[in-house]
């Protein structure tokens, strides 16, 4: 019997880039585990926009957390609110 497990990713709130200082619109859910801290079909996300994907895919995959990275649009979101609130 295969022990493979379906990934779950975490929910997402507002698709802002995860960078520090960054308030860019995300466009990208980095998915990653530490298989020290969550259980195998677990996916912490990650957002970014187009000009911090790769540095932070890289930081993760340097400490062999990434799993996959997807567009946003395929992750689930926390809330369904109207965007351009906020004022
Ligand atoms: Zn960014």
């Amino acid at each position: 019997m295969s022990a493979e497990t379906t990934p779950r990713p975490d929910a997402v709130g507002d698709l802002v880039c995860s960078a520090k200082g960054c308030r860019e619109t995300a466009a990208w859910g980095l998915l990653w585990n530490n298989p020290r801290l969550h259980t195998p079909e677990r996916r912490k996300v990650w957002l970014a926009c187009d000009e911090h994907r790769t540095s932070l895919s890289e930081f993760l995959e340097l400490r062999g957390f990434l799993r996959d990275v997807v567009p946003v649009a395929e992750l689930d979101r926390a809330d369904e609110q109207v965007e351009g609130a906020g004022a």
